[in-house]
């Protein structure tokens, strides 16, 4: 079987259901409807009536995907006043080259899409600069996972903005309030830890909001993606604001938090739970690079034989079960790094540290992608070697379009042998698969064991 073969073979999912198998359906070559050209009025799925080539149409996808990725970091930044001219004129002109009947060049759309990682590097960069200027930098933290007696509200989503004005309007009102998901970071910044009151984490990753938010009889705000349609047990007692809107549920404008602290009290009392999970986060790049004298004696005495960052957005896929059991059979002498949602398969492992490294290092939200990358270039200082030189392995795990954008910019800074996972974007036909492993050398995740001997040497 040829590598592309086994690319496609991995790529063919388990059901979610129950672990049913489930056979993939054959791929449209491409699908295009947005002129009046289009096919049989109903869509262009072998060829563009206007001469669209099926792997131009699957990389004006992969760009329009890589864009909605960057909107979403830019929009955090804008919630807290910082934008960026460049950006939101490539915006502009990504969205333009998809038109139709305005580029048909293959090429064109690959160099679009390296250029559309650069200007997620800067994005990332702004809101990374936005959060610090506003809350401080992160700083490592224990967070306590599990209900304590009062009312309480839980927080998902992304939006650090929300979560400040939520606090903000919350305090002294004896309402303890809860991250959950990507708003686990948040504890890590000195602007946000500040209030007492928020006091925990209550359940993981986006998917298990359903189950999280019916155990919890609180009011819960979801500030961005990733909220799912509410189950009606919770819909009266859920909110959201900012770009986040729900059928059914009440939209919050203005960051007026008002209803949500009247339904929160209203609510009355979770019971205290034992805390069984304790997760550490906040590790910004200050508190990383200051133990880069420790981790140089560590690489070359062979304490520390690799980092490897394993992040990403997590999904409900049984693939994904992969990272748990990669992190798990790490060797004792590898730190990871990891960040986004994705931590929630590993994250209460306790992996303990190397002479006071810690072994699990998490970094934050999945725009905290660009501290992984102040980390790499920090050691190509530290190492005096290329980025692809570094003891540094990527594992990603991707479920959305942010998670493109990211994976778009580690491409655009050239890295290269970086595995990817649970199952590879659907938009990748053999023509782009082909093109990024022999550029990029990108590998999908396979058996955890076999990539573990593989990166490990
Ligand atoms: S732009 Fe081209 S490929 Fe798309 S619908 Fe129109 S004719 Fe079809
Ligand atoms: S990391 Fe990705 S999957 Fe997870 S909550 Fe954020 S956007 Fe959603």
């Amino acid at each position: 079987m040829g590598f592309i073969d086994t690319i496609r073979s991995f790529n063919k999912p388990e059901s979610i259901k129950g672990g049913d198998k489930v056979e993939k359906k054959e791929a449209l070559d491409m699908f295009c409807y947005q002129c009046s050209q289009t096919a049989r009025g109903t869509g262009c799925t072998v060829r563009g009536v206007c001469g669209k080539e099926p792997t131009v149409a699957r990389l004006q996808d992969n760009l329009l995907f890589a864009i909605k990725g960057i909107s979403a970091y830019l929009y955090h930044a804008r919630e807290l006043g910082y934008t960026d001219e460049e950006v939101d004129a490539f915006i502009e002109r990504g969205f333009y080259s998809t038109l139709t009947n305005v580029n048909f060049d293959p090429s064109k759309f690959v160099e679009l899409a390296l250029e559309a990682g650069n200007m997620n590097i800067k994005t990332m960069q702004l809101l990374k600069k936005a959060h610090i200027e506003s809350y401080g930098e992160p700083v490592p933290v224990e967070v306590p996972v599990g209900a304590i007696k009062g009312p309480g509200i839980i927080a998902t989503g992304h939006s650090l903005k929300a979560l400040e004005e939520l606090l903000k309007q919350t305090e002294g009102k004896g309402i303890n309030v809860y991250t959950h998901s990507e708003l686990l970071p948040a504890h890590g910044y000195p602007g946000l830890k500040k209030y007492n009151h928020l006091v925990g984490q209550l359940g993981g990753a986006w998917f298990d909001q359903k189950q999280t938010f019916t155990k919890y009889p609180v009011a819960v705000v979801g500030t961005s993606n990733c909220v799912l349609i509410p189950k009606d047990e919770y819909k009266e007692r859920m909110f959201t604001v900012g770009v986040a809107e729900l059928p059914g549920v009440q939209h919050i404008q203005n960051y007026d938090f008002t209803p949500v602290i009247e339904k929160a009290l209203e609510l009355g009392d979770l019971e205290e739970e034992p805390k069984e999970i304790t997760l550490t986060t906040g590790f910004g790049a200050s508190t990383i690079l200051s133990l880069a004298p420790k981790i140089k004696e560590l690489v070359e005495s062979g304490k520390i034989k690799q980092f490897i960052l394993v992040g990403g957005c997590d999904s409900p896929l049984a693939q994904a079960k992969y990272y748990t059991e990669f992190v798990e059979k790490l060797p004792d002498a590898t730190v990871v790094l990891t960040l986004a949602c994705g931590k929630y398969r590993f994250n209460a492992m306790d992996l303990g540290d190397i002479e006071g490294v810690p072994r699990l290092i998490d970094i934050g939200q999945c725009n905290d992608a660009i501290v992984a990358v102040d980390v790499a270039v920090a050691l190509t200082e530290l190492f005096g070697v290329g980025l692809n030189e570094v003891p540094l392995t990527i594992v990603l795990s991707w479920m959305e379009q942010k998670a493109a954008a990211i994976l778009w910019s580690l491409l655009a800074l050239d890295i290269k042998g970086m595995y990817i996972g649970p199952i590879l974007p659907g938009w990748a036909n053999d023509d782009i698969i082909n093109v990024l492993v022999e550029n990029f050398d990108l590998r999908p995740i396979g058996d955890a064991e076999e990539d573990i001997k593989t990166i490990m040497g």
